[in-house]
């Protein structure tokens, strides 16, 4: 039992929302959180994986591959995690000597 900010429930209602990239960023970081430290929802969002990519590509490709993408497709959300979170930093520095010129300029005018 994982008692994080996300419990069991909420995970499952997210697992349709994770294979079809359709949640929202925090959500994702809860989410892999939470399936990280919890095996049921591991399993569950590894079933419901399977499903969703179709059985006949694990009977093709083997139940192994279909894994293995899975366990990539969750090191992808945290590489598009990772990535949004240093272009908010970008943005931020960008701001930050932005507005550091702004007041400059300001400083220049005023002398
Ligand atoms: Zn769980």
């Amino acid at each position: 039992m994982y008692s994080g900010d996300l419990d069991c429930k909420e995970a499952n209602r997210m697992i349709p929302g994770f294979i079809k990239r359709t949640l929202n960023l925090e959500d994702t970081v809860a989410f892999i959180n939470h399936v990280k430290q919890c095996k049921a929802c591991k399993e569950e969002l590894t079933i419901q994986y399977l499903v969703f990519r179709g059985f006949d590509e694990a009977v093709s490709s083997g139940e192994y591959n279909l894994i293995t993408k899975l366990e990539s497709e969750i090191k992808d959300a945290e590489l598009r995690i990772e990535e949004k979170r240093r272009r908010n930093l970008v943005a931020f520095g960008i701001s930050i000597l932005a507005l550091a010129f702004v007041m400059f300029v300001i400083f220049v005018l005023l002398l």
